[in-house]
């Protein structure tokens, strides 16, 4: 296949890259020494949600002002409609200005709002619901988090047991969710209740509700990492009232809205760019007067072949990626060629990692930056990639998902 930009797509990404030349506040400078966010398409250094309501005025302010000039030009969600401040992009310029914004290493802003939450809305919400939320979500003025897994209820989420019972024009919900990433940034949730607890199948007793942090009765606890870091959270419900206008779909039909919301979620361009620019760092070491002579001579062509596989690998997750997207600017919903996208790119980002840090033996297991070859990026890779084969699904689940739905073979 061809991918080479049309005339038309070049001049888009040259205004791209001078918009970023431009706008990016100088004053954003990324944070080094941080921990990498674990969401796929975060760019290193920077969290979005986090650095908007950080300590830092210097990164609070830059976050904002990134997202106004952003929103100006409607690219915070570009593929939405101009009605709700998208810009109208087609799916193939949104892919151009992802692309351009990773391989210029800013951040994108608001992802879980616009990529997931708000194409859900656009579908399954109603005028009133679209009017409420989009705006505030495309100025990168609300942030959402996805409240979907619970301690009992992860690959098998219709099993959820979060309770909601209505009670007049209001829902009252108590229990609990886990994994919420961006939870303790978030201003919404979009979750998933069970409303009928004696459906069979257990999904069709499922309602999605969009639920405020700050309503009483919501607890966020962020949950500490092996890293330091702190990603996700605990959330717990105790008598959470939430309108009824609040509900997206029908009521026990949650489960269809919320199918779509993941298909969203897999359908992302992948992390091509990252894993790109993290094997060209490593080969840039390793050519450099500091890092010649790490890998062993006898090991060096073997070496060099690993580093040449991945290298092929990330221009086949590219294409992947663009397959997909070729596939919604045909106006088709990406179905199990996006469970293709996410396996393959959560997989490469382990090997990449493996790869990186097989270059430096024993220094290859210093977890502190400074004075380790490479400020340990590899280290702090290996570590990043674990979440990898769960965060979007888990692997299994992927290849279920390919098996049945892609080569149609039986269930069992
Ligand atoms: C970094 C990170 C961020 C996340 N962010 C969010 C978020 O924002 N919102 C949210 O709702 N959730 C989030 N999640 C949760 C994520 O969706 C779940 O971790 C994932 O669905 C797996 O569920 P689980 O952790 O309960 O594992 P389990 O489902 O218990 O799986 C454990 C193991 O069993 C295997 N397994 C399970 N069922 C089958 C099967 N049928 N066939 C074969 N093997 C099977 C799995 O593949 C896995 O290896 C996040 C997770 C991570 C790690």
């Amino acid at each position: 296949m061809n991918w080479d930009d049309t005339p038309e797509e070049a001049a888009f990404r040259e205004e791209v890259r001078a918009f970023v030349r431009d706008r990016f506040p100088a004053s954003y400078r990324p944070d080094l020494e941080g921990e990498q966010s674990l969401e796929p398409e975060d760019v290193r250094g920077y969290n979005w949600a986090a650095d908007r309501a950080g300590e830092d005025p210097e990164r609070r302010d830059g976050a904002r002002a990134w997202a106004e000039a952003l929103a100006e030009r409607g690219w915070i969600a570009p593929h939405w409609p101009a009605e709700y401040g998208g810009a109208g992009l087609s799916a193939l310029e949104e892919f151009i200005l992802h692309e351009e914004l990773m391989r210029a290493r800013v951040p994108t802003v608001n992802g879980i709002g616009a990529f997931l939450l708000g194409p859900t809305l656009l579908v399954h919400g109603t005028d009133e619901q679209k009017a409420a939320h989009l705006p505030g979500i495309a100025r990168g003025e609300v942030t959402w988090a996805q409240g979907f897994s619970e301690p009992g209820a992860g690959s098998d989420l219709a099993s959820l047991r979060t309770r909601a019972i209505r009670d007049g024009d209001e829902y009252v919900i108590d229990g609990q969710k886990v994994w919420t990433s961006l939870g303790q940034h978030a201003d919404w949730l979009f979750v998933l209740v069970r409303t009928d607890p004696d459906a069979e199948p257990k999904h069709r007793g499922i309602t999605f509700l969009l639920v405020e942090t700050a309503a009483p009765g919501v607890t966020v606890r962020p949950i500490t990492d092996l890293r330091g870091a702190a990603p996700y959270c605990e959330i717990f419900f105790e008598g959470v009232r939430v309108p009824a206008r609040d509900r997206v779909g029908e009521e026990n039909r949650g489960w269809y809205v919320a199918m779509s919301a993941l298909g969203f979620e897999r359908a992302g361009i992948g992390a091509t760019i990252k894993y790109e620019q993290a094997l060209h760092d490593l080969v840039g070491y390793l050519r450099s007067e500091e890092g010649r002579g790490l890998v062993r001579t006898d090991r060096g062509a073997a070496y060099r072949r690993e580093i040449a596989r991945r290298h092929t690998e990330i221009r086949v997750l590219y294409n992947l990626a663009r397959y997909t997207v070729s596939l919604q600017a045909a106006g088709e919903e990406p179905g199990f060629e996006a469970s293709v996208n996410q396996l393959f790119s959560a997989e490469l980002h382990q090997r990449i990692a493996r790869t990186g840090a097989k270059a430096f033996g024993r220094s290859g297991t210093l977890w502190d930056r400074s004075g380790a070859p490479l400020n340990a990026a590899f280290t702090h890779m290996r570590r990043d990639a674990i979440a990898a084969t769960f965060l979007g699904g888990a692997s299994e689940i992927q290849r279920n998902v390919i098996a049945t739905r892609g080569l149609h073979l039986p269930r069992s």
